[in-house]
């Protein structure tokens, strides 16, 4: 048989009578309870007990010597506590039970009947827990609702596709008033058609798959004016929705800004190398799906850009690229890309393009933009551009590979004229190649003895008589061979290298005329021509390193000839003059190479101390026999003759191009029909050891 174990029951006797107590105790160990329980008789012994533990119930006597159960139930409701509180008395008339039930007590029985007590204390004991919890559940869901309305995030409930909720926030939100104008309005009243769109298949369809969902859309506010939320939604029912929201337009605005910025050059505006390089991938890519897409790069870079800025200051710089970024911008369509990769550095990417006319196109009209000066804070300058274009073909994987052969095509055309293009093709990747590896190991050729020096004899053309040698500098590198000049100096140049290798040629070329003039004195006389780049006269210690070079050798001044080119005049004539004059007052001859190629330095020739004019290649090889296409070597002739300069005629190829100058009165000459440039035991052999004047024609 299964006993059930007693009830443990805190139980609290108003009674004067212990053995009346005893009996209810009795009655209630009856029923299975196993009761705590105190007897009191006065309203403050009640009250004691009433504070110092938590009862279950009270079993009360009604009248009592000066108290009674009303008093007792009195104390109770003053002191708010909700305890099962049940009326046992001897006699007691239908009205006073009335009165009594109706003052708080949850029950009453005669003292004569009590079998019912256990059942009527297990009934209250549980009625009062269960209002007891009902009232915790009361408190906690009024404190919910007040969080739900002091939250910051807007919250709705939407039942049936109609407002239910919504707290303070929510309303604020969307800029509503008071609750009324929203509550029972459909939920769409907040959001833009295509959001209501998007909710009907994409949103809800997850929502009721996972019960939640969470994204962004765009808010919809009372005036019409919009936003974008993060949205939170939970389905608490079939047709009952939670909606928690914010506005995180200023997040998504930081995160624009923050995204824009890793993509684009702040100066300009234009993309930048990282997205410039990614939509050259997408465009390599398109192109090997879709071989009708065809794309090109553009390599721009601006001439002497790092003069300008530095004589004219960065703002000036900076808004000379602003200028020029919103030039490549307008002659460019939406489709193509423009960036800035830094500096003066620009590329662009042309989608969809149709043959190389429409690239040649497009070049030609940012080429125009470049005609007229550019005018900023006053300045009129003349901005010239260089241009690589390479197109986009099969062998391409690599977004960085083009950008390097349109590189590569830009400084071809750098090389080439101001304002020009080049396209690239696979041989100027291999000269490039080359270029690079000759730069690295031109370091170290210096140290490792790998120049040499070839000497090409000058020659008085009436006389027939050898006057001189010009000294050209040959590389002899280990790897690739004899070098020719053209390949090195200007590398030289760019790296400032060239005054050591100058030095050098300085010296050797020195020696070998000392030691020629000593050897055999029939050429006593010889002169040696030595070639200076612009960057030896930018050096301060140049004539330090001259005096030097002719002490060393024995050699006096008249020894030897400077051969410069016209550019260098044109820049900086004042202290070009001073520099010139130093060696013009040691005897030492000058030379204006190359003469007519280039610049025009007619104007101030008379100024210079210059002894020697060298008429340019191009215009003796243009001697073909017709005399009207002599106009220019003959212009120079007379000009030289009226300034008293001696002139040397350069790249004699033929006896009829050296008659005609002889005729035309030119002193001196020098080109392959005398001797191409050799090595020195070859011209002692060929023209030193035989003291012959040698006979050309
Ligand atoms: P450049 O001073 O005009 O030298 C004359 C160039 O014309 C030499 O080329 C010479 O070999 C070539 N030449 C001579 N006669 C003829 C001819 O009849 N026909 C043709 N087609 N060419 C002829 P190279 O030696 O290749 O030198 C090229 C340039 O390199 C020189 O032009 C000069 O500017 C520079 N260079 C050579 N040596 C030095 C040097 O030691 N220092 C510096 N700074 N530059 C040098
Ligand atoms: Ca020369
Ligand atoms: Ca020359």
């Amino acid at each position: 048989m299964y006993i059930a174990m007693a009830e443990r029951i805190k139980v609290l006797l108003i009674e004067d009578s212990a053995g009346d107590a005893f009996l209810v105790i009795h009655e209630l160990k009856a029923g299975n309870f196993n009761p705590f329980w105190k007897r009191v008789h006065t309203a403050d012994a009640f009250q004691d007990q009433l504070n110092s533990c938590e009862w279950d119930i009270i079993v009360a006597d009604y009248y009592l010597p000066g108290f009674d159960a009303p008093k007792a139930l009195e104390i109770l409701k003053e002191k708010q506590l909700d305890i099962p509180f049940i009326v046992v008395s001897g006699v007691i008339g239908e009205q006073v039970a009335v009165e009594i039930m109706k003052s708080g007590a949850h029950d009453y029985l005669m003292k004569g009947n009590l079998t019912r007590l256990s059942e009527a204390v297990r009934r209250e004991v549980r009625e009062a827990q269960l209002r007891k919890q009902h009232q915790q559940a009361e408190l906690t869901i009024k404190l919910q609702l007040t969080a739900i309305d002091a939250a910051i995030d807007g919250i709705s409930i939407v039942k049936n596709d109609a407002y239910l909720y919504a707290n303070p926030s929510f309303l604020r939100l969307f800029g509503y008033s008071y609750t009324e104008e929203l509550i029972g309005k459909d939920w769409r009243v907040i959001y833009s058609p295509e959001d209501i769109i998007r909710f009907r298949q994409e949103v809800f369809p997850q929502l009721e798959r996972h019960l939640a969902w969470q994204g962004e859309a765009i808010g919809k506010r009372k005036d019409g004016s919009s936003f974008v939320q993060g949205i939170s939604l939970t389905l608490a029912d079939d047709n009952l929705m939670i909606c928690v929201c914010r506005d995180i337009s200023e997040l998504k605005k930081a995160q624009d800004i923050i995204a824009y910025n890793a993509f684009h050059d702040p100066l300009t505006n234009l993309a930048n190398r990282e997205l410039f390089l990614n939509r050259l991938t997408l465009a390599i890519n398109k192109h090997r799906r879709n071989k009708n897409y065809q794309y090109a790069v553009l390599f721009l870079d601006l001439d002497r850009f790092k003069a300008i800025n530095d004589s004219l200051g960065h703002c000036f710089g900076d808004q000379l690229l602003i200028d020029i970024s919103k030039i490549l911008k307008k002659h460019t369509r939406n489709v193509d890309l423009v960036a800035r990769l830094g500096g003066d550095e620009f590329v662009v990417l042309l989608e969809e393009i149709r043959g190389t006319e429409y690239i040649v196109n497009i070049i030609e009209r940012v080429f125009d933009n470049f005609q007229s000066p550019f005018q900023i804070e006053g300045h009129d300058i003349v901005v010239t551009l260089s241009i690589g274009i390479a197109l986009g073909n099969k062998n391409y994987f690599e977004a960085a590979d083009l950008l390097r052969d349109s590189d590569i095509a830009m400084y071809k055309a750098k090389q080439e004229a101001h304002n020009s293009y080049q396209f690239f093709d696979t041989n100027m990747h291999f000269q490039a190649q080359r270029q690079c590896s000759l730069e690295k190991d031109f370091r170290h050729a210096l140290k490792n003895k790998e120049f040499v020096l070839h000497y090409q004899p000058i020659f008085d053309i009436a006389e027939y008589r050898l006057v001189g040698f010009e000294a050209l500098v040959r590389w002899q590198h280990p790897m690739l061979g004899l070098i020719p000049p053209d390949e090195f100096i200007p590398l030289a140049e760019e790296t400032g290298l060239v005054i050591l290798l100058d030095c050098w040629v300085m010296m050797n070329a020195c020696q070998q005329l000392a030691l020629w003039r000593k050897r055999f004195p029939n050429f006593s006389d010889i002169k040696m021509s030595i070639n200076l780049s612009p960057e030896d006269l930018r050096w301060n210690s140049l004539i330090k390193e001259i005096d030097n070079t002719l002490a060393y050798n024995n050699l006096e001044g008249d020894s030897i000839i400077f051969e410069i080119t016209e550019s260098i005049l044109v820049k900086d004539v004042e202290k070009t003059i001073n520099l010139l004059s130093q060696m013009t007052s040691r005897n030492i001859q000058i030379s204006i190479d190359d003469f007519g190629a280039g610049y025009s330095s007619l104007n101030y020739l008379h100024r210079l101390p210059v002894d020697i004019i060298k008429i340019d290649r191009s215009f003796i090889q243009n001697i073909q026999g017709e005399k009207s296409n002599n106009e220019v070597v003959k212009t120079i002739l007379s000009l030289c003759k009226r300034l008293n300069l001696t002139t040397i005629a350069e790249g004699i190829e033929r006896p009829l191009q050296l008659q005609e100058l002889k005729d035309m009165g030119c002193k001196l000459g020098q080109g392959h029909l005398f001797s191409k440039p050799m090595i020195n035991r070859d011209i002692e052999t060929k023209f030193l050891a035989s003291s012959i004047k040698t006979k050309i024609v």
